[in-house]
């Protein structure tokens, strides 16, 4: 090389000849990210010269800026900053050698790439991504250094370039490119504002364009969470997402040890077009944005938050599978779960009506978290809300065990249809037994596993079995009365029996404290749990479906009109009324099919009738 002409012309130093032709074809679904790289560069030149000036006591307060300047006549697009410059020697070290080492770094691990998409954005091409959309680029810099020459820099796209000395007054550093003729959209100054809004958008320093600041250079998560209102919170919010209702609450993280993590997470109102297929979380590194799928660092129940983190240490230019097993990434996603869960729980301790209030939202992904993760679980098992059927008042599986009157304090009555199971309620409600509403479709999972998790407690639904809290615990009944040697109890199932001509149905009789309902149709927990898993897991599995069985209460009158009916040997009349009384005990459980619904309604107007000719008889 030729140091002592005017102009070094030189050639740089990589093996891979043409390098820039198939790096343009590889990045060219996000070529605007030059002016990431680029900018970001200015930004750092500009963090160094202010390291600089601090340890050395400079004390100086420089208006530290980066402009990005287009000029459509001579097709250039220009970053400057007044950061630290560059030597030429710096230039040669810098720029020829670590710049052009680095990407042929890049195409080798591109090469092996299987997923191309993933390294898009992530690999520190810097400077060299210059070369996707530029036919030329030059460098012009001043070195902060006392007698510093200035230097230009040129090159046109191939692997030779020219470095010379020029005069220059500015301190600094100015790149500038000369488009290719596709590229005319980055003098555009409303597409460049836009693509450095979606980059820059958070860097630390003033970039200007077109004379006006473009950044907001302390975005809300650099601030001290102390500072700040609710009202900046949602401001900032609409921010990142201009289109959403506010959030239903956030988490500031501002960590510095063991690693540096900081970031605002939004859990959103969540509406039912949500996409959970990947990360809602704006990741950025040192307030440059990298990229808004950041799925390794969020749990994946926690898919709906929303928000940007900034993890400077994070290794940003490997490979996705890398990161997944990555100790960092890991530390990171336990210490997200662990401030969510923190924060739920804070949530309920300050105000369990606001809580409440926002538990439908939120009730799917916590339930689904614990489910996941352990230590989620753990955190949260005291402050899971369940809604109390017929009250406004919410409680916790153990407040609910600790306040059940239930005969077995450790079965937690549940209803998963308040509508249809309105008569069980009804008797649970008088015996004062609160009934919790598990009607969304994780409830039927959730609840198996909070079995596995609590071995003592047990969940029935209201239809399951009737508790011995519902029962009379008058033993009469059980008594033979009669010459036959048979209970009144045993006579009533009986007569049920035969008159129904079922012989797989169940019939059994209990004497229960409300005297209202003559019949109940009941679905063993089991049974029907084990039911409505070979369902799910399809048709393949057919078991025959075992039907609910049937419990008639003896303390009903209509149970004691059928038994006086049969008396009197006014045996079709008494059949009818089993027919019905059974009907309506199903009804309430399983739909009718048409030719059951019909018999069911003639039936009814059969009965109805009747009142008619009794009444008419009276008169
Ligand atoms: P990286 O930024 O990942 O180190 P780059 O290819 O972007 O890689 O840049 C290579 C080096 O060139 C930088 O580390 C820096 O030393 C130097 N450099 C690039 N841009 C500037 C600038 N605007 N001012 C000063 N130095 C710069």
């Amino acid at each position: 090389m030729a140091n002592d002409q005017a102009t070094e012309q030189g050639t740089i130093s990589i093996h891979t000849e043409n390098i820039f032709p198939i790096i343009k074809k590889w990045l060219y679904s996000e070529k605007e990210i030059f002016l990431r790289e680029l900018v970001s560069n200015a930004v750092d030149a500009i963090h160094k010269m202010q390291h600089v000036n601090l340890v050395e006591g400079l004390q100086k307060a420089d208006d530290y800026r980066v402009d990005v300047m287009l000029d459509k006549d001579k097709r250039t697009l220009t970053v400057k900053d007044n950061g630290i410059g560059m030597t030429a020697d710096e230039i040669r070290r810098y720029i020829n050698q670590i710049a052009f080492s680095s990407a042929e770094e890049f195409v080798q691990k591109f090469k092996n790439l299987e997923d191309k998409s993933q390294i898009i954005g992530h690999f520190g091409l810097g400077f060299y991504s210059a070369f996707m959309v530029a036919k030329k680029v030059e460098i012009r810099s001043l070195s902060y250094q006392e007698g510093a020459a200035g230097a230009h820099w040129s090159c046109d796209g191939s692997t030779a370039y020219a470095l010379t000395e020029i005069s220059r007054e500015e301190r600094g550093t100015e790149v500038i490119l000369t488009l290719d003729e596709g590229e005319v959209e980055f003098l555009d100054p409303a597409h460049v504002r836009q693509v450095l809004t979606r980059y820059c958008n958070f860097l630390p320093v003033a970039i200007y364009l077109e004379g006006t600041v473009v950044n907001d250079q302390n975005p809300l998560w650099t601030r001290l969470a102390t500072e700040l209102s609710d009202d900046d919170y949602k401001a900032f919010y609409r921010k990142l997402y201009p289109f959403s209702d506010d959030p239903l609450f956030w988490i500031h993280l501002n960590i510095d040890f063991p690693f540096n993590l900081k970031g605002i997470l939004y859990f959103p109102r969540l509406t039912t077009e949500f996409d959970v297929t990947k990360s809602h979380i704006k990741l950025f590194c040192n307030q440059v944005f990298v990229s808004d799928n950041c799925a390794e660092l969020i749990p994946e129940f926690l898919t709906p938050l929303q928000g940007c983190l900034d993890a400077p240490d994070l290794p940003l230019n490997v490979s996705r599978s890398y990161l997944q097993n990555d100790p960092q990434v890991r530390k990171i996603r336990e210490v997200i779960i662990s401030r969510v869960a923190g924060k739920l729980v804070e949530l309920d301790k300050l105000d369990r009506e606001a809580f409440s209030a926002i538990w439908a939202d939120i009730h799917t992904f916590i339930k689904f978290g614990m489910m996941r993760d352990d230590k989620f679980y753990e955190k949260l098992k005291e402050h899971t809300l369940f809604a109390v059927s017929g009250s406004e008042s919410w409680t916790t599986l153990p407040e609910y065990l600790e306040n059940s009157t239930a005969a077995k304090a450790t079965t937690v009555y549940y209803t998963n249809d308040e509508v249809a199971q309105a008569t069980y309620l009804k008797l649970f409600k008088a015996q004062g037994l609160d009934v919790l509403v598990l009607d969304t479709q994780i409830d039927s999972h959730f609840i198996q596993f909070l079995e596995m998790k609590n071995s003592e407690v047990h969940f029935a639904r209201v239809d399951a079995d009737v508790t011995e809290n519902l029962i009379q615990q008058d033993a009469s009944s059980k008594l033979v009365d009669g010459e036959d040697g048979k209970t009144r109890d045993e006579r009533i199932a009986e007569l049920f029996k035969q008159a129904l001509k079922d012989e797989k149905l169940e019939v059994r009789v209990e004497r229960l404290k409300d005297e209202s309902v003559p019949a109940m149709a009941l679905f063993s927990e089991q049974d029907r749990r084990f039911q409505e898993m070979t369902r799910t897991l399809g048709k393949q599995i057919s078991l025959p479906d075992k039907g609910p069985s049937l419990m008639i209460n003896a303390a009903s009158p209509v149970v004691q009109n059928i038994l006086d009916l049969q008396a009197r040997q006014k045996f079709a009349d008494a059949d009818l009324l089993i027919a019905q009384v059974y009907d309506l005990a199903m009804l309430t459980c399983r739909a009718f099919d048409q030719e059951r619904m019909a018999r069911f309604l003639e039936r009814s107007n059969q009965i109805l009738a009747r009142v008619n000719v009794e009444v008419a008889d009276k008169e």
